[in-house]
Formats: C-alpha cells, structure tokens, sequence
C-alpha cells in the first residue's frame, strides 16, 4: 500500500479533537513571559497530558539504557573531560580541523553570527544558482535564523527531518531539541498534513502521516539542488564530521545533491575520532534512551565530482567560553536529556520559552544571546538538581540557572514586581523575628480573609491549587517552644549532671 492511500482500519469517528495550544510570542525587545505561555498550554489538557506522559517516557527509557551499562558514570566523566580538555585548546583544535578539512578537499568558512553564516551560504548558493534546498534537522541553523532568511532571498528549504518538516509545514519552531513537534497530538499532525498535502483530515495512524509525507517529499529531495546538515561532532585530527540521526535524512540531503554545506558550532570539535567511542554511547541513551542512533554518519571529503563547503560559527560562542560561571554550558552535546526530566518544561511545553532552546538547556543558553529578552526564564525551574544528575557530559545546569538569576538581578534585568517581591523576601528571610511574624500573620490572614482575598492575581500561586490550611496549634516554633524548650528546662543535660 502506498503511504498516502487511507487506512480504513485506522480512520476512526471521533469527537473533535482539542486545539492545539498556540503560545504568543514576545515582541521585539519584550520579555518572554514564560509564566502566561505555559498557563495558556496547560489550558489544553489533553496536550499537556500528552507532552508530559510522552517526553517523561524518553526520561524514563534513558534511565534503563544506562543502568545497563556498569561504566555509565564512568563515561560522563569521561565525556566531560574531554570537552573541558577541548574547550580549553579551543583555537588549537579549531585551526587543526580547518587544515585537515581543506587538506580532504573541503571548502572552509567562518562566521561570526548569524547573519554573517546566513550570508556565506547565500552566496555559495548564488554562485552556483541553487533554488531548492534540502536540509537536515540543526539547531545552530534555528539559532541563525536560517530557514527564515532563505525565504526572504526565494530559496526554497525543504526539512528532510519528518518532525521539523511537521513544524515547518506548520509555520512553527521546533518546541523540542530532538523531537521537533513532541507538543503535537496525532490528530494537530493529520489536521496539518491534511491542509498542506491533501491527506485524509480523519486518519491519524502515524504509519499513514508518515507515508503521506514521504510521498509528498520524495520528488522534492530528488529534484533538490544542494543539501545541508548540521554536525553533532567535529574530529580535528580527521577534519571530519559525525551526523547521528534516526531517519537517514543526513544522508539524503548530503548526498543527493552534488553541494553539501554542513554549518558546525564551534563547541562541536573533539580532538580524536576514538572519543566517539565516548560520545556516540551516551548521546542516543541519553536522549531517547535507544542503544545508538540508527544512523551515525562520518562525513570526511566531498563525493565524487561533488563540492562540500564547511562554514564553523561563533555566534557568541567565544564570549560564552570567557564567562566564568557559565562557560561549561559550551560541553552541551544536545542531547535533551535534561528537558525530559525537568518538571517544568514537561508541563510547559517547548514553545513557551519563545526562544531557539527550551528548557534547563535554555534557561543556561537563551540569556547568553539576550539577557533582558530572556531575564524570566532562569526562574522557570525549581532547582531540584535533575537536569544536572542526567546531564551525559556533566554541566551543572541547575548552578548555572541560580547563577543567571543572580547576573540578571545584578544588572538590572528583573521587573519591577519581581525585584520588590524578592527583596522583601529577602529582608524577611534575614531575620528571624520578621519571619516569624510574617508567618503568623500568614496563617491569620488564611484562616479570616475571604477568598476574593485571597485568590486574585496578585496571588499567582493560588490560581492552579489551593493555599495550604494553617496549623490549628501555631507554628512549628510555636510547638518548639511548647515542647521542647520546656522539656529542656525540666531535664539537665549530660554534661550538667556531673
Ligand atoms: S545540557 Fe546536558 S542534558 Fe541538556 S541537552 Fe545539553 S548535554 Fe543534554
């Protein structure tokens, strides 16, 4: 059966399906405001029930895969090491690669943001009148822009990553670092499929969707003029570079077309190609909680009668490894493990970050390009330290996050409310007797106040769950002082009975 014929078994009668949750985004120079995109994803449920059963299911995977390997604390460390080694002889490296690179027959090119990437591959493409692009999943090509741009110079882009393909028929950015529409239930994949490609609007067997694009795609990839991929590695004594995908899309779009441009960050360098052997390990058990990617591609010269053009990009890169608190961030290989176990992104959903990165990753990243813009999401966590226990390369996400709050309230990034609620906070947790009261006062106010009091907006706490009832005997100082204090008076301790 070809894959765009329905599927009678699989085309059910059902009610109509919740819409999908559309999170606003910020205006230029505005604050994400990560609180009121999550409310607005949490008012779908069954979305929200999904995103978080599904990404807890990759958390949940992962853990299995690394209890099966004894060494597995082992290669984080190991893993860690090495980029710390590498990162510290960045330049080295860097200039290593790019000899080898050129030495293979690879055209090289550096870019120091975005826009500048965006230009190089412009032109390489002008010069060799390319209209259709075919491209492989790559978040630093998110992190410029690139598939924007390339729409307003006329370049078609085509996304050979079923998931990005789903986003970027649906005008939307990837909400996940390895799965680009997880946010999505089946029925918004065939509502959309059925609107762009003509599927039948009432078939969501993923089997159908699947086949319906690849029939859809398939002309497009052959007829394609040059391809591109990201990397996950580049090997400096090699010049070569490894794209792990499960798809095999890497491939097509580097090998269909006779151009292949690959854009590489420049934290992607490890000096040997046997640290592979570390990494290629860790990152599909840690991501999906799967052995290995299905395709794990070394990519070392240009095909035959073909060109192959590398650009590396800084895009803040460089300023990032001279911070001191947050430099290791550069170490991500990401993996999104740390999204799939954090509380907070798995009830929010990827998009509400309103930036490239979503999640403890983002919180850590996303200031780094624009404080005052992302000033709010470092305080979307709570801190409990597991993005950082999975992390395969071990960064230490969560001081990172604490790190950020502290930076961005130094200068000046927090709102005003914020800023006055936490420095009232603060001179009430300095001092004892001031904490005490507020507590007791507290408790009153709960016991008397009437609920419009009580449950407003100021109170964003109490919109989602109720306040927790005051202890009918006082506060636990109240009990200690009861208690113990007097037990204490009555009983001499050891060392004043001799
Ligand atoms: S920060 Fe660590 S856990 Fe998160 S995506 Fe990067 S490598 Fe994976």
């Amino acid at each position: 059966m070809s894959g765009n014929e329905p599927n009678p078994a699989a085309t059910l009668q059902r009610a109509t399906p919740e819409a999908q949750p559309r999170p606003a985004k910020a205006a230029d120079g505005k604050r994400v405001d990560h609180a009121r995109s999550a409310k607005q994803f949490l008012n779908a449920p069954e979305h929200a029930k999904s995103h978080d059963t599904r990404v807890w299911a990759m958390r949940t995977k992962r853990d299995k895969q690394a209890h099966t390997i004894e060494e597995w604390e082992e290669l984080r460390e190991l893993a860690s090491q090495i980029k710390t080694h590498t990162l510290a002889h960045l330049d080295t490296y860097l200039e290593q690669f790019e000899a080898n690179a050129k030495a293979n027959g690879i055209h090289v090119h550096w870019a120091a943001d975005g826009a500048e990437h965006n230009r190089i591959v412009h032109e390489i493409f002008t010069e060799h009148g390319v209209k259709r692009v075919i491209k492989a999943k790559s978040m630093l090509m998110e992190e410029c822009g690139f598939r924007h741009y390339m729409d307003s110079v006329g370049i078609e882009i085509v996304e050979t990553d079923l998931g990005e393909r789903i986003q970027q028929l649906d005008g939307e950015d990837p909400s996940h670092i390895v799965v680009p529409p997880v946010h999505k239930m089946r029925s918004d994949v065939a509502r959309l499929f059925a609107e762009q490609l003509g599927s039948d609007p009432d078939n969501d067997d993923a089997h159908y969707l699947a086949g319906a694009q690849r029939d859809a795609t398939r002309p497009l990839i052959l007829d394609a003029d040059a391809g591109m991929t990201g990397a996950n590695f580049a090997v400096a004594e090699t010049g070569g570079f490894v794209v792990c995908t499960n798809e095999g899309n890497a491939d097509l779009s580097a090998n269909v077309p006779n151009l292949h441009v690959a854009s590489i960050g420049i934290e992607k360098l490890v000096p040997r190609v046997e640290d592979m052997g570390v990494f290629i390990r860790l990152l599909s058990r840690s991501a999906l909680g799967s052995p290995i990617t299905q395709y794990t591609s070394h990519f070392r010269a240009p095909k035959q009668g073909g060109e192959m053009h590398i650009v590396l990009v800084d895009n803040g890169r460089s300023k990032r490894l001279g911070m001191e608190k947050f430099w290791s961030s550069l170490k991500c290989i990401r993996c999104g493990a740390c999204m799939n176990t954090c509380p907070v992104y798995r009830r929010s959903g990827g998009l509400s970050y309103g930036a490239t990165y979503a999640g403890p990753l983002g919180l850590i990243l996303n200031p780094t390009f624009d404080a005052h813009r992302y000033s709010n999401l470092p305080f979307a966590s709570t801190l409990n330290g597991s993005c950082t226990n999975v992390c395969p390369v071990k960064i230490n996400i969560h001081e990172q996050i604490f790190g950020w709050r502290q930076v961005l309230a130094e200068n000046g990034h927090l709102p005003w409310t914020k800023k006055t609620a936490l420095s009232a906070a603060g001179k009430v947790l300095a001092s004892p007797k001031g904490y005490r009261v507020a507590i007791k006062t507290t408790n009153s106010a709960l016991k008397h106040l009437p609920r419009w009091a009580l449950y407003n907006r100021m109170n964003a706490w109490g919109e989602g769950r109720e306040m927790p009832s005051p202890p009918d005997n006082g506060t636990f100082h109240d009990w200690y002082r009861r208690n113990r204090l007097k037990n204490q008076a009555k009983t001499p301790n050891e060392g004043d009975s001799q």
